[in-house]
């Protein structure tokens, strides 16, 4: 069993406030959106959710926050039989996993070997909400009739991130390696990397066909078409910067040239496109 502490939640709350999970006001309702009989993308604040319920039982990735893990487990609750048996973390940020101490409690937590390390070093994090099994490179869950991948391509938007492959489902959660129509926030202080991160989108995109379902970190259920013109968009906004690098312009010259205005709206969210320009030509 595992406790919960009040200091928790604060501490917590306060890391996913730094992190883009979406912290706006107000009552915080979470919406299905479904992707098969049993499969369904779960939005509410912080990270997007993957649901999967059938004959094997109930299994979410990512848990959000913990005052938003009440209402996941009431959603989860009134959508399916039986109560969450797994939790999977794409990483370890705040707004992913948030929620574990609570959904976890009684639930078996996987993830990357550096999402337990990462949330033990932090001082912060309650051991209630580490991860109970890791795994390195990859892991397969056979879950009833779905086989779900887990695989860590390398240090991309941090150094702890899976994409997780439902590949009975033709779905991939990708964790924050996807912010759909908007600049990704790539944690170099947590060894994200550009390189990494571009390295790894290509990677997933070859195993996509135009019916793959893709969840992405944040933002709405997407398909084959919206990955690749986020890598595109990754792809030419990377070759700008590091161009303007290499010909000796200051970040702040590359700053004020911008990027295409076709990449306008992509600026809307968290990543402003100044930040996004500083990460790529810092980064890289
Ligand atoms: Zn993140």
């Amino acid at each position: 069993m595992k406790s919960l502490g009040k200091m928790f939640f604060g501490c917590v709350l306060i890391v996913g406030l730094i992190h883009p999970g979406h912290s706006q006001q107000g009552e915080v309702v979470i919406k299905p959106h479904k992707i098969s009989d049993q499969l369904f993308m779960l939005e509410g604040q912080g990270g997007n959710i993957g649901f999967l319920s059938n004959e094997g039982g109930v299994l979410i990735v990512d848990t959000q926050f913990p005052h938003v893990a009440p209402k996941i487990v009431k959603t989860v609750g009134e959508m399916s039989q039986g109560k969450i048996q797994f939790v999977l973390n794409t990483h370890f940020h705040g707004d992913h996993t948030g929620g574990n101490a609570v959904i976890g409690a009684e639930a078996t937590i996987i993830a990357h070997d550096r999402v337990r390390e990462r949330l033990s070093q932090d001082g912060r994090t309650s051991p209630a909400a580490y991860p109970d099994l890791t795994y390195a490179s990859t892991m397969t869950v056979y879950f009833g009739s779905e086989e779900i991948q887990l695989i860590h391509l390398g240090p991309g938007h941090t150094d702890s991130d899976s994409i997780i492959y439902f590949k009975s489902s033709n779905t991939i959660h990708m964790g924050d390696q996807f912010f759909h129509g908007r600049f990704p926030y790539i944690d170099l202080a947590s060894g994200g990397t550009p390189t990494g991160y571009l390295n790894n989108i290509r990677r997933v995109a070859g195993m996509t066909n135009p019916q793959t379902h893709i969840i992405p970190g944040h933002g709405p259920l997407a398909t084959q078409n919206n990955f690749l013109e986020f890598i595109a968009m990754f792809e030419e906004c990377s070759g700008i910067v590091l161009k303007a690098k290499m010909d000796g312009k200051s970040l702040e010259q590359t700053i004020a040239d911008g990027l295409p205005e076709k990449y306008r709206s992509w600026g809307t969210g968290f990543i402003k496109e100044a930040q996004w320009i500083t990460v790529l030509y810092t980064g890289s």
